[in-house]
């Protein structure tokens, strides 16, 4: 027997559909999206408008246990990473990031990640599994009542924790959907940001769909070789390809991407590189979202040193391209960038542990 799906499993639309085949009038499960989504509610026997019967007839179609949630804090950095166990055994982490003008919810799409990037603790066992849209809103839901904890609001999205989202289109769209929905999540498509290594068809089906939300490619290197050795995913636009992406989403969208680019130690962060990437991306509107890299205990990459990092983003600032460099954030409690992977419970329960062998 199949368990019921997770009440967070629905989209707006499915809500509707639902009532209506029990008979009651589209609104009402309007009511129950708004109650879950909008207010955190997943108990229906909370859902106090709603009639009796149909409280009923949610509960009995549908899991309202809330997620398993353990949490680590680093408070001196305002980090807190969420760990969620999934049904069939495997976790995933999500992060809020709390910051003076903004609280970022960070949110995994995959369980594992196929493209497994060289520096990236999240590839390291290979896809494990896709999440449904309830489990991507489950992050959302348990990321916003521990803001709300700390008196804060949830501000932003970044799909940038495990996964490449493109992958797992229909449950990305579908959460991002309803966490942008003013009778859901509430919050602006500006502020939702899909971060993907830039898959044809995913970017593709993202502008036909008419999408509004933020786009950021990990673009990591200045030349395809350098980056096919760092990012060894054959579906991968070349850099030619992402470039020309970025040009098109500015003209159907009217919106500048971001390229997210990891520093690395002695890989890619020498002065050649950067004078290599002001040549690539030269004409082109977009911001260069720099990462120093986050060690990971096991992959052999290094962050550089400050004097390095500021070097590199000064000689691109002096050929002309918009520069951001992300601030240092969590990775006390390996919940930075790159840093999250599938890992034991601290009970020890639903042990996955990556495989270090075979690595780069
Ligand atoms: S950096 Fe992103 S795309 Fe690359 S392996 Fe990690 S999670 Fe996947």
């Amino acid at each position: 027997v199949e368990p019921p799906p997770r009440i967070t499993a629905r989209s707006r639309a499915a809500w509707v559909a639902f009532a209506e085949a029990q008979g009651e009038k589209a609104y009402r499960g309007r009511q129950v999206f708004q109650w879950v989504v909008g207010r955190g509610v997943r108990d229906p026997a909370l859902m106090t408008d709603l009639p009796r019967g149909f409280r009923e007839s949610v509960a009995a179609a549908h899991d309202s246990t809330a997620p398993l949630a353990r949490w680590s804090s680093d408070s001196a950095s305002g980090t807190e990473k969420l760990l969620m166990p999934l049904s069939g055994g495997d976790a995933v982490e999500a992060v809020l990031i709390l910051e003076p003008t903004r609280t970022t919810a960070c949110l995994s799409s995959q369980a594992g990640c196929p493209v497994a990037c060289r520096f990236c603790a999240s590839g390291l066992l290979g896809l494990r599994r896709n999440l449904d849209a309830g489990e991507i809103l489950d992050q959302f839901m348990e990321l916003r009542q521990r803001a709300a904890g700390m008196g804060r609001r949830v501000s932003h999205i970044v799909m940038m924790g495990m996964g490449e989202p493109l992958l797992n289109y229909p449950a990305v769209v579908q959460a991002l959907g309803a966490i942008h929905d003013p009778e859901g999540g509430g919050i602006g498509a500006r502020h939702l940001t899909i971060s993907t290594v830039g898959l044809e068809k995913g970017v593709e089906r993202l502008l036909q769909d008419r999408l509004p939300y933020t786009l950021a490619f990990s673009l990591h290197a200045p030349t395809d070789e350098l980056r096919r050795s760092l990012i060894p995913f054959e579906g991968a636009l070349d850099i030619a390809g992402l470039v020309g992406a970025a040009r098109r989403y500015l003209e159907v969208k009217g919106r500048e991407v971001t390229f997210e680019y990891v520093l690395l130690h002695e890989v890619n962060d020498r002065p050649e590189h950067a004078r290599a990437l002001v040549a690539r991306l030269r004409g082109v509107r977009a911001t260069v979202n720099l990462i120093p890299y986050n060690e990971n205990p096991g992959l052999p990459f290094g962050r550089p040193p400050p004097a390095d990092i500021d070097a590199f983003a000064a000689s691109l600032r002096a050929g002309g391209l918009k520069v951001t460099v992300r601030k240092r954030k969590g990775h006390r409690i390996l919940a930075a960038c790159g840093q999250l992977r599938l890992q034991s419970l601290p009970d020890g329960e639903a042990a996955v542990q990556p495989p270090l062998a075979g690595l780069p």
